[in-house]
């Protein structure tokens, strides 16, 4: 393990920055501690690391910063990192509703979890130049039964030069003996087949047969900000998109099989389940499953456990597969 590395790029305050895109329950937080400690513990740099997150719940994004410097350099920072080096990208769905790019420095890095290739994903970001590692960190986390925190923390150390694969992997054994041993081995063979299993591309022209996007930095400053109390873009439960708050899941519904007993509607924390009123075989009015609009769907698996047949399944959550099995509600606006 090296024990003094020097950091090989930084910005214009001597820093090295990562963030961490993701949401609650997919583990930045603690992957973000864990890459921070191994800096500053094992490879003698100077290192800071922070969460932001909002209601600590399952879903909801949550962004983690981390930063080093070269052991002469203090690192002053503590506001969010806005101009990263690198940009990890833990749920591919948190495209559809952030600025996940924002600040990526043109010849930065970004390391997403799909399991699509690098060149779908330019495309799908608008990345003009930079790299893209793409990793499927779901599909290591399932067949390894652990969380995708550890093999994203073995693909950051493969596109990092600096991090030493050891020293993170002596700070995960020593977070996860004390916590949780039996874990220890199966997060380790987690992190190694992250270092290994992911895909680089390295762009250092633009395309221009690829939809250029504007990546915004911040723009809010005191001079700038909005008027306080008013509120220019209102929330509204109905038009709002659960998809990134999945972890890779989702519930599949079979029609043949379902009994229409609702225990899947009772449990579902939300208004995913889409009814239609028919007759039955004796021409009463009867309320009909329809399927289940997977707008409001978080991903949660509480139906899947509460249906007493096998009309809802967990299956992976694959590209499209809501969009195409998706009942939508019809409301009425008063
Ligand atoms: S997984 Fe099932 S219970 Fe959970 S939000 Fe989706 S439809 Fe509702
Ligand atoms: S719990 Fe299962 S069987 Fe009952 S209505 Fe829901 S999907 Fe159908």
């Amino acid at each position: 393990m090296k024990t003094k590395t020097l950091l090989t790029k930084t910005n214009r305050l001597g820093l090295f920055e990562i963030r961490m895109e993701s949401i609650g329950g997919l583990g930045a937080n603690l992957a973000g501690k864990m890459l921070a400690e191994a800096g500053v513990l094992h490879l003698g740099l100077n290192g800071s690391n922070f969460s932001s997150y909002g209601s600590e719940k399952k879903g909801s994004a949550v962004t983690s910063f981390v930063r080093f410097a070269n052991p002469e350099t203090t690192i002053r920072a503590a506001s969010p990192v806005d101009e990263p080096h690198v940009v990890a990208i833990f749920h591919e769905a948190l495209f559809k509703t952030q600025d996940c790019l924002s600040g990526l420095q043109e010849d930065g890095i970004l390391l997403v979890n799909t399991v699509k290739s690098p060149d779908e994903i330019r495309v799908l970001t608008g990345l003009q130049t930079g790299t893209i590692v793409c990793i499927d960190a779901l599909g290591i986390a399932v067949q390894e039964k652990t969380r995708i925190n550890t093999a994203m923390l073995g693909a950051l150390c493969h596109i990092v030069d600096f991090i030493d694969p050891e020293a993170v992997k002596k700070v995960i054994q020593d977070t996860f003996s004390k916590k949780y041993p039996a874990l220890v081995e199966s997060n380790i063979r987690t992190f190694d087949r992250g270092c290994h299993e992911l895909t680089v591309q390295t762009y250092t022209e633009p395309d221009f047969n690829i939809e250029r996007r504007v990546f915004a930095t911040q723009t809010l400053g005191y001079k700038t900000q909005t008027i306080g109390g008013i509120i220019v873009n209102p929330g509204n439960s109905m038009f709002k998109n659960l998809s990134a708050s999945r972890q890779g899941f989702l519930p599949a519904f079979n029609a043949d099989t379902c009994i229409h007993c609702a225990a899947c509607d009772q449990v579902c924390p939300d208004l995913c389940f889409v009814w239609e009123q028919r007759t039955d075989e004796k021409g009463r009015a009867f309320q009909f499953l329809k399927g289940i609009d997977y707008q409001y769907c978080k991903g949660c698996m509480k139906c899947v456990v509460a249906c007493p047949t096998d009309a809802l399944a967990k299956v992976r959550e694959s590209e499209r597969y809501a969009e195409e099995h998706q009942t939508k509600h019809v409301f009425q606006l008063l």
